[in-house]
């Protein structure tokens, strides 16, 4: 897979902002797989998607849930596959092509159902607490996106 761009985000908000930016790029079936540490700010991002779709519910992490399933302009799937045990019994695949927008924390555990046109980000906490935001795609889908957020 070809890193795509690599931005850095200084605060929840600046997260929310990227994602924001990102989601008016999206469209039905869109898959992202949100990788990093816990705290590293998946979560965060997802809730700036939600945002994007009009979704007002409040989105949390999934963690005991799985999966969320919220209504917006687009559905949005919001998953976290951390305890996930037994994945083709929970029957997910169903979601990853679905006609709704689909996030998935933790992904690379369910890295082998993931459609080719996954769009991949990795969060992670710098030194000085900022957080870098590398996406990652092996699709050329993906190819214009920091040119179309603003950061290529
Ligand atoms: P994850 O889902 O990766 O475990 P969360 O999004 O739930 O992470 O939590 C990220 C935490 O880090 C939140 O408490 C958020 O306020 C804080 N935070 C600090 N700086 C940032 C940043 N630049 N981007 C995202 N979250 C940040
Ligand atoms: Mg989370």
């Amino acid at each position: 897979m070809e890193k795509v761009c690599v931005l850095t985000t200084a605060s929840e908000q600046e997260t929310r902002a990227v994602a924001l930016k990102l989601v008016t790029l999206l469209g039905t079936g869109d898959v992202l797989a949100l990788e990093g540490d816990l705290g590293a700010g998946k979560t965060t991002f997802a809730k700036g998607i939600a945002e994007g779709l009009a979704i007002e519910e409040e989105v949390d992490s999934p963690t005991f849930t799985i999966i969320k399933e919220y209504e917006g302009t687009l559905p949005l799937y919001h998953m976290d596959v951390y305890r996930l045990d037994g994945f083709e019994e929970l029957g997910l695949e169903e979601y990853f092509y679905g006609d709704g927008i689909c996030l998935v924390e933790w992904a690379s555990r369910v890295e082998a159902w993931l459609p080719e046109e996954t769009l991949w980000l990795r969060f992670s906490v710098r030194g000085d607490g900022t957080r870098e935001i590398a996406f990652y795609a092996g699709h050329s889908r993906w190819e214009s996106i920091c040119k179309e957020l603003g950061i290529g």
